[in-house]
């Protein structure tokens, strides 16, 4: 089969890989139509993670089920499945309390959680290719209604960043009438700005630089703040009548930097604790990893970051952290689809084939006007 295989620092390539199988009876294969580009793919593409030569990338899939393993009670052939980017069993004494992101037994030994297609979150193939391994399929595979045909772009934003974006809200703990600053407008501070929307947020502010993903965020209802004519912060609090707002996310991740690009570590992390109230919750889901060997930032080379802890500490804020459980929301999210209330769809900028996929990572990598998520369709 075709596939996006990763050769290097920004050298992906599609090459013909050998076809997904059946490993285990618990598993499926699924046909791939629609798999995303992730702003998460782009820390492997920029050569800012471990992974290895030869990985097939790709972490937000949907498709159509091709091959059932002797195992599979509930999933038949041909039904429409979207995949939590999460890899999860069901059974560990983290997926019995929701805590798919830390499954035990998919993951590494020692460490918690699995994924598709990425750094250090186990040995599976991603989906940006023509068939993906689906394990513990029972488990892991998202029933989609018969409007996926009309949705299919919709039901996709489920494997990742719609729930991610919830995740976000969640952690910060908003609740209706809370005001909310997110930093980072791409395809996860977008879906956390529709998803404060959705649980009743009364004011909503995202801070990015660049316009074409604020006008998105403005068409959800947010207020756009470009820190590149002025401080974020600042806008922030005369926003909130001084105070920070309740509740703030962070969807940018550990190479975060300033409008010029700069590479500034702390940067959001610290904005954050000067832009929430005094008590309020912060959500982090942007990536920030244990080591970065290809940091400038000294800290940051050993996975630390300069945090304003102080001023955190004395404002009784609360900070909470980590992967999306994708699973612990992914179908209340897509009921919501499914009832036209949640259209996450309106940040896809490009349909491409799976042969456009080099050229597509160059474009979003390169925050081209316009890039905001790449959808990538095999079949195409
Ligand atoms: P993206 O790269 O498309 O978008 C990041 C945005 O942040 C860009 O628009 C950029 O201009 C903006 N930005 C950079 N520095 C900034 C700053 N100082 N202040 C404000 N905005 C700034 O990525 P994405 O797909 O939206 O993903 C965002 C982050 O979320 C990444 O770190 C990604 O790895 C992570 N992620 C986490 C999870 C999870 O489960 N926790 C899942 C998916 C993605
Ligand atoms: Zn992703």
């Amino acid at each position: 089969m075709r596939a996006l295989v990763y050769h290097g620092t920004k050298d992906v390539r599609i090459d013909k890989v050998p076809d997904a199988k059946i490993e285990k009876p618990t598993d499926v294969v699924v046909k791939i139509t629609t798999t995303n580009i992730c702003g998460s793919d782009l820390h492997m593409y920029e050569g800012r993670t471990n992974v290895e030569s030869g990985k097939v990338l790709g972490h937000e899939n949907l498709g159509r089920v091709e091959e059932v393993g002797k195992a599979v009670d509930t999933v038949r052939v041909g039904d429409y499945v979207c995949l939590p980017f999460n890899i999860g069993c069901g059974f560990c004494a983290n997926c019995e309390r929701g805590l798919t992101g830390f499954c035990l037994t998919c993951a590494v030994p020692g460490s918690a959680g699995a994924a598709y297609g990425f750094a250090g979150m186990g040995p599976y193939s991603g989906g940006q290719a023509e068939y993906l391994r689906v394990p513990y399929a029972d488990f892991n595979c998202l029933q989609l209604p018969a409007d996926v045909t009309e949705k299919e772009n919709d039901y996709v934003m489920l494997s990742d960043v719609f729930p991610t974006g919830w995740h976000a809200t969640e952690l910060a703990g908003i609740t209706p009438g809370d005001s909310v600053v997110i930093y980072g407008a791409g395809p996860v501070g977008l879906m956390a700005c529709l998803s404060a929307t959705l649980r009743g947020a009364s004011k909503v502010m995202v801070v990015d630089r660049h316009p074409d993903r604020l006008k998105l965020a403005e068409q959800m209802g947010a207020i756009a703040i470009d820190d590149s004519n002025g401080d974020a912060v600042d806008k922030v609090l005369a926003l909130t009548d001084g105070a920070g707002a309740d509740c703030g996310c962070e969807a940018v991740g550990y190479q975060c930097h300033d409008h010029h690009g700069h590479e500034v570590p702390n940067l959001t992390m610290n904005n954050l604790v000067k832009s929430v109230k005094a008590t309020g919750g912060i959500g982090v889901v942007g990536v920030f990893i244990p080591v970065d060997p290809m940091a400038s930032d000294p800290l940051a080379k050993k996975g630390q970051i300069a945090f304003d802890f102080g001023s955190f500490w004395v404002k009784g804020q609360k900070i909470r952290s980590g992967q999306a459980n994708v699973k612990a929301y992914n179908r209340k999210l897509r009921d919501l689809i499914t009832a036209g209330k949640a259209k996450p769809a309106m940040i896809v900028s490009h349909e491409l084939s799976l042969d456009k996929a080099p050229e597509a990572y160059k474009n979003f990598d390169d925050k081209v006007k316009g890039w905001t998520k790449v959808l990538l369709k095999p079949g195409l």
